[in-house]
């Protein structure tokens, strides 16, 4: 029997069952919009707030909550909370770390696969009736052959690199800011700059943080190994955007595989959007239906705080 004194809030859209297993704990709204005036107004009244991606809990909008016990953010990524002042309010704040490692890591590795072979243009071309042109275009490598530089080694950037070296056989190069413990596979820990100057495919695995925001620079761009890609499955925040597209105007970088943008949907004027050997997805790195599905289980941990029990995932 719901306790219909307790409210929560829906930010963001979540699968049907999550939103029924809270109408069995509480009283529901599902917002609209999740900008921060609605959010500040919608976090006055409630003991649990769920969120996903955009919702931006600030200091600002906690400040106003008077009975917020829980945020909920189905996911990983927790820079759109201010952390501090969730703890500094007594709010726990819950998610969904491994729901979709492997998710992220298999669109990575077809980012990958997508650039090297030129799927993209190839696809145009046989469309657009150049297929004998577009067959007999200088071949193509293979990910054997290369070296996988991977940045930030946590869950999904072990998972990438684990698909890379076991199941392609390339050479795997990383670095961390914490040495990640014993990996199931063969991977040399390096400086970031032996890794931009060594590595043929960049691959960013970084949450989004002071230290990572900008941290591929146009003049960090400018020391990869020239011709070298970069995929950036993590955050669009983590690279300068317009230097990206100025080097792979003038070949610097030979492409680019993103699935995150900054800003989100990235703009029909953004340089990106003209730069060559591109292939773009609309943040769907973790949207698959099984991860989606472990990303809802954080409704169990938003029951468990508002029960009092202790959490699985507390950040
Ligand atoms: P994780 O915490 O397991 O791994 C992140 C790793 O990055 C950690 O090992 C950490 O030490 C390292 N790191 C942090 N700052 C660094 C720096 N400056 N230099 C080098 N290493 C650094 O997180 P995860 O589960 O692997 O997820 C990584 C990120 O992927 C998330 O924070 C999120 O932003 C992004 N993500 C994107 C999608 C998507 O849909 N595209 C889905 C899930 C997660």
């Amino acid at each position: 029997m719901a306790d219909t004194s307790l409210h929560i809030v829906f930010a963001e859209q979540y699968a049907p069952s999550a939103v029924e297993r809270m109408r069995g704990v509480g009283r529901i709204t599902q917002l609209e919009r999740c900008d921060e005036a609605t959010l500040k107004e919608a976090v006055r009244d409630c003991d649990a707030l769920l969120i996903r991606t955009y919702a931006k809990v600030t200091a600002g909008a906690l400040a106003g909550a008077r009975r917020l016990k829980v945020i909920g953010r189905g996911g990983v990524g927790l820079e759109n909370i201010d952390l501090e002042a969730a703890r500094a309010a007594g709010v726990a704040v819950v998610y969904t770390p491994a729901a979709g490692t492997e998710a992220v890591a298999d669109l990575t590795v077809g980012l990958m696969i997508g650039l090297i072979r030129g799927i993209r243009g190839a696809d145009e071309a046989v469309r657009g009736g150049r297929f004998l042109e577009a067959r007999s275009a200088a071949p193509r490598q293979e990910l054997g052959e290369l070296t996988l530089g991977v940045i930030g080694m946590g869950r999904i950037g072990r998972a990438v690199a684990r698909r890379c070296r076991h199941g392609f056989g390339m050479t795997v190069l990383y670095n961390d800011l914490v040495a990640p413990g014993w990996l199931d596979f063969a991977a040399t820990p390096v400086s970031k700059d032996e890794l931009y100057a060594s590595a043929d495919i960049v691959s960013l695995h970084v949450p989004l943080t002071d230290l990572t925001r900008g941290m591929i620079s146009g003049e960090v761009l400018d020391r990869f190994r020239p011709g070298a890609m970069l995929i950036n499955t993590a955050r669009g925040a983590v690279v300068d955007g317009c230097a990206l597209a100025e080097r792979l105007r003038g070949g610097r970088i030979s492409g680019a595989g993103l699935d995150v943008f900054d800003p989100e949907p990235i703009t029909a004027d953004h340089p990106l959007m003209s730069a060559p050997n591109t292939i773009f997805t609309p943040h769907v790195g973790a949207r698959t239906v099984r991860a989606l599905a472990a990303m809802n289980e954080v409704a169990e941990d938003v029951v468990r705080v508002l029960q009092g029990r202790e959490p699985t995932h507390r950040a």
